[in-house]
């Protein structure tokens, strides 16, 4: 089955989904979206208001800056793929609970694996925990490091620097960086490694909690 077919399945899946709870408060799922073939995939952490309105990720004020940043390092949106670790809103956009996030991780590590992009860039604590589960986002934002044969660049979540504006040029650099990190991926050739079994890890707690902000 081609990468648009394994993500037209998952889309629909997550469609009518009911392995959490967070199925019962949604109005749309939100599987995520972009080209199958696309070089840089972006994870937050899951939709927000608008994002449950529009079933579509990264359509609310966080969104339009997250396209802010995109554009000023000349990556259109319409080229990378952007979806969350868990695909329905969180009541009151609390954060996502660790039963919650085990539920959707299925969802995310086949949309990783049909796409297999060079880069995946993490927004916020919770994405960058899939990955990393030890590291503190303080300490690792805009940094790329091998993960499982891929090349993962943590970031703070856009609208955690909408809530705190000392982070906004904090993300504004880490994103300049992102040009040079996908010519790197380019270059290099590591050994993609089956997906680890180990459930996801909740993160280190050093960062707002951003979701309420959408
Ligand atoms: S959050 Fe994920 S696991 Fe939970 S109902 Fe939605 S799609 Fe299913």
């Amino acid at each position: 089955m081609k990468a648009a077919e394994i993500l037209a399945e998952i889309s629909q899946q997550v469609s009518v989904c009911e392995k959490c709870a967070l199925h019962y408060s949604r109005k749309h799922a939100v599987p995520g979206e972009g080209p199958a073939d696309s070089t840089v995939m972006f994870i937050g952490e899951g939709p927000g208001f608008y994002e449950n309105e529009q079933g579509r990720p990264f359509v609310g004020a966080a969104g339009n800056f997250l396209d802010e940043l995109l554009a000023a390092c000349r990556m259109p949106r319409e080229k990378v793929f952007i979806t969350n670790v868990v695909k329905c809103r969180p009541p009151g956009n609390r954060d996502p609970l660790p039963e919650e996030l085990t539920s959707c991780s299925d969802y995310l590590d086949r949309q990783i694996e049909a796409i297999n992009p060079k880069i995946i860039v993490t927004l916020g604590r919770f994405s960058m925990a899939h990955f990393m589960p030890l590291a503190k986002i303080g300490e690792v934002h805009g940094q790329a490091s091998w993960v499982r044969g891929r090349l993962i660049v943590p970031m703070y979540h856009p609208a955690a620097a909408l809530h705190q504006p000392s982070l906004k040029p904090v993300l504004e650099r880490d994103f300049t960086r992102l040009p040079g990190y996908v010519e790197q991926a380019r270059h290099a050739q590591p050994e993609i490694k089956p997906e680890s079994e180990e459930p996801p890890a909740a993160p280190q707690d050093d960062e707002p909690t951003q979701l309420s902000l959408f």
